[in-house]
């Protein structure tokens, strides 16, 4: 079978299409025949090298996936046809089949596409501990989802909504802040815009959001700290580097500032989690958006795609 291979840490360039031999599912695994998988900024990371979790060589990379299940282990409670979404393989899902853990797989409701089920394993689950378990999203409170037009954003604004939540949501240039009321934001601004930061006080009364979603702190987290409302919280999803803040913005206000990362969720949270998420799924009030499809020769191009301003949905690979 296809599958990309990483064989020395790099730009882009250094993921290549490759044979491989096609995994075999041991008992309590499926064997996915995939039809789409997800890209998230992680891969990229892990991809160059530079991150805290480093990958060993030879890597395939990548964790969001969906397709058929192709055969199952003993034990397995999925059958062979199935459809599910898969977060977390064997080995990496950038390739044409990925052998899973069952308790990794999740049945794919027919209302979604597999271009849909691939946007779903860190996306939303990530949207999902960050508001609930981390930021303790409340009914009736308004959010700041700060970075709502990607793969996180977009789930963020949609659980957020579903929850009864006030939605500010920020993308970059008037056609992102088109996109996100395109979604159902309640109010959305464009993050390049000098001054956008005054406007969400505007838009809150002078007090400030209760609790904010952050998808790059090294660029926000000092205006969070100095607009977030009085004992507000702030979530840290996103961050690309150190950053000056003024301490005493969180403690005059009694802030709380929170880091989330998705690889600390533990079993019982991603059962949890998951079935959450179904019934948003069941009701058409969590809906996956695609921004752009590459086809997995080109992973190269969606690795640059991921990382470039102008994020609109899930960027996702077809095998
Ligand atoms: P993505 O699809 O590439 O989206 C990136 C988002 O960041 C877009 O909404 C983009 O908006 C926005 N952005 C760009 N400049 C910004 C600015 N100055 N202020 C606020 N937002 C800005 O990535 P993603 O999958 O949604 O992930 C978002 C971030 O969370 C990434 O840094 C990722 O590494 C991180 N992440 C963390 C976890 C975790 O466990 N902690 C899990 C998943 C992702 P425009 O493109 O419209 O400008």
């Amino acid at each position: 079978m296809k599958a990309i291979v990483v064989e020395k840490f790099g730009g882009p360039e250094v993921l290549k299409l490759k044979d491989v031999p096609e995994p075999k599912a041991g008992p309590g695994q499926i064997l996915v025949a995939l039809k789409a998988i997800g890209v998230n900024p992680v891969d990229t990371y892990i991809r160059a090298g530079t991150y805290t979790r480093k990958a060993e060589l030879p890597w395939t990379p990548g964790t969001d996936a969906a397709g058929f299940v192709e055969a199952a282990g003993a034990d397995s409670p999925f059958k062979v046809g199935e459809r599910v979404y898969v977060y977390g393989a064997v080995g990496g899902v950038y390739a044409e089949k990925a052998v899973v853990e069952s308790s990794r797989a999740f049945p794919l409701p027919d209302a979604l596409s597999f271009e849909q089920g691939a946007a779903i394993g860190v996306p939303y689950a990530t949207a999902h501990r960050a508001l609930f378990l981390s930021g303790g999203a409340r009914r009736g409170e308004t959010v700041l989802i700060h970075g709502a037009s990607g793969g996180v954003g977009v789930a963020a604004v949609q659980l957020a909504l579903s929850a009864g939540l006030i939605v500010i949501g920020t993308a970059g240039g008037d056609d992102g802040a088109a996109f996100l009321k395109s979604i159902g934001v309640s109010y959305a601004l464009d993050h390049r815009k000098p001054g956008y930061a005054e406007q969400v006080l505007k838009l809150t009364d002078s007090k400030g959001p209760s609790l904010i979603i952050e998808m790059l702190a090294n660029v926000n987290l000092a205006d969070d700290l100095r607009i977030a409302a009085k004992r507000g919280r702030i979530v840290i999803v996103g961050s690309r580097g150190p950053v000056p803040i003024d301490p005493r913005d969180a403690m005059t206000k009694d802030l709380t500032v929170r880091g989330m990362s998705l690889w600390n969720m533990t079993d019982a949270e991603r059962e949890h989690v998951h079935a959450d998420l179904a019934k948003g799924f069941a009701d058409g009030s969590l809906k996956p958006l695609i921004g752009a499809k590459f086809p997995l020769a080109e992973a190269a191009k969606a690795h640059a795609a991921i990382l470039a301003p102008g994020a609109r949905g899930k960027i996702v690979l077809i095998p």
